[in-house]
């Protein structure tokens, strides 16, 4: 069993999670920006419809509008009285006529079905239908998509390909978002150097702020970059003021633990105030969150992957509030164990793993330090807590695409 396992104090995940969300409102202010530009964005104002999509009723298929009223019992041979190809505007349907039709293209007023090209047999200038034509076959009404008037997104959708489609298919130019939200990262530790600089003894490269800079971007915030920070007081009450002068939300690596090394807990309670859980997952050690002056700070713990998986599980849900984006849980998905574990433990573990085939199997090396497993895994398989699985169980699997976007 870990040492944490049995340690007093440790909150349950979900608990932490309410907690965060709880403390982030939108802290940002919005713009108006151009609609091929608002790809990740967040909306900050709800469009109405000015229009109905689509605008009128058209048809579905290549084909002949008529109506149903001018055919007989058996065959009827209409004469094809109009051509309407998409983008025309169409006369009114003479009774006892048909037109030719085109996908897309309005209805005539007075028709009310379209009989599609495989269906008719043309003679001369007239076409030849079968009797079984239904009223409305082949007409897609206006308004099917979307009633002018109607709310047509939500504020805090981060808007996706669909999303913009529909703000285009309404006819809106631009729209206004939430500004990107800064968020400031720093990353502690004495044992700290850049990549692309040699490594000295005792030191190790920083593989943290590539990881938060990669999930920030993903989430389309912002990063102020404010790189190492030494293990000192002074040095992490020094970036922690800068962090606050210059963002909306701060994120710290490392350092957040209670050892005389570790310096963050201090300097935050000296410029805010801090809350500091241990949090009932694995891997994940304590993990802070506070304010430093106003500015909202979440410190995460150093070993990369638990700096990975405790922004994907926290800090992402408490960064899309301050954002303004709304939170959805991500998706789980029940799969089934191609693992067996024998040895139940207090904490919610979340694996590193494969799904292939609907069956999930973990990378061999589980350490926090051990950033291959992320790197490898497309998903994480959700362990609760004092659980054991023998092969072929259920679990939940939750793709990590569900978390990096
Ligand atoms: P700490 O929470 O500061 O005690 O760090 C825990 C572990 O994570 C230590 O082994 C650190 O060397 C390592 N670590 C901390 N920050 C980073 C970083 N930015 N990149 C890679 N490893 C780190
Ligand atoms: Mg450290």
């Amino acid at each position: 069993m870990g040492c944490c396992d049995t340690q007093p104090g440790l909150i349950p995940f979900d608990e932490a999670l309410q907690r965060l969300l709880k403390g982030s409102d939108t802290v940002v202010d919005t713009e108006v920006v151009a609609l091929a530009d608002a790809a990740g964005r967040v909306l900050a104002e709800m469009p109405k419809a000015s229009v109905s999509v689509p605008p009128a009723d058209n048809s579905s298929m290549d084909g002949y509008a008529l109506h149903t009223s001018d055919l007989l019992s058996s065959e009827t041979a209409l004469v094809v009285s109009q051509r309407i190809p998409a983008g025309s505007a169409p006369k009114p349907l003479q009774s006892g006529t048909c037109a030719r039709i085109f996908t897309g293209a309005e209805i005539p007023e007075g028709a009310n079905a379209v009989v599609m090209q495989e269906n008719v047999r043309l003679e001369e200038d007239k076409a030849v239908f079968g009797a079984a034509v239904r009223a409305g076959e082949n007409i897609r009404r206006m308004g099917q998509d979307i009633q002018a008037g109607a709310e047509i997104l939500t504020v805090g959708t981060r808007l996706q390909p669909a999303d913009l489609g529909m703000l285009a298919s309404v006819g809106l130019s631009e729209i206004k978002v939430f500004k990107r939200l800064k968020v400031a990262i720093l990353s502690t530790g004495d044992e700290l150097v850049e990549p692309g600089l040699p490594l000295e003894s005792g030191q190790i490269y920083n593989s943290n702020r590539y990881i938060l800079t990669g999930l920030l971007h993903a989430l389309g915030m912002e990063v102020v970059d404010l790189g190492c920070v030494k293990d000192t007081r002074e040095s992490t009450l020094e970036a922690l003021k800068a962090a606050a002068d210059s963002a909306d939300a701060i994120i710290s690596t490392g350092g957040v633990s209670v050892g005389e090394e570790d310096h963050v807990k201090g300097a935050v309670e000296e410029l805010g105030s801090l809350d500091m859980w241990k949090i009932r997952i694995k891997p994940g050690k304590p993990v802070a969150y506070g304010k430093v002056i106003d500015t909202p700070f979440i410190g995460l713990p150093g070993n990369p992957t638990s700096t990975l998986i405790t922004f994907c599980l926290l800090g992402r849900p408490c960064l899309m509030g301050l954002q303004g984006m709304n939170y959805e849980a991500p998706l789980q998905v029940p799969v089934k164990a191609g693992f067996e574990r024998k040895r139940a433990i207090q904490r919610q573990e979340y694996l590193r793993v494969r799904l292939e085939n609907g069956v999930v199997t973990p990378f061999s090396n589980q350490s926090s330090g051990v950033l291959t497993s992320a790197s490898w895994a497309n998903g994480l398989a959700v362990i609760p807590p004092e659980t054991t699985i023998a092969k072929g169980d259920p679990v939940s699997f939750i793709p990590l695409s569900e978390l990096l976007i």
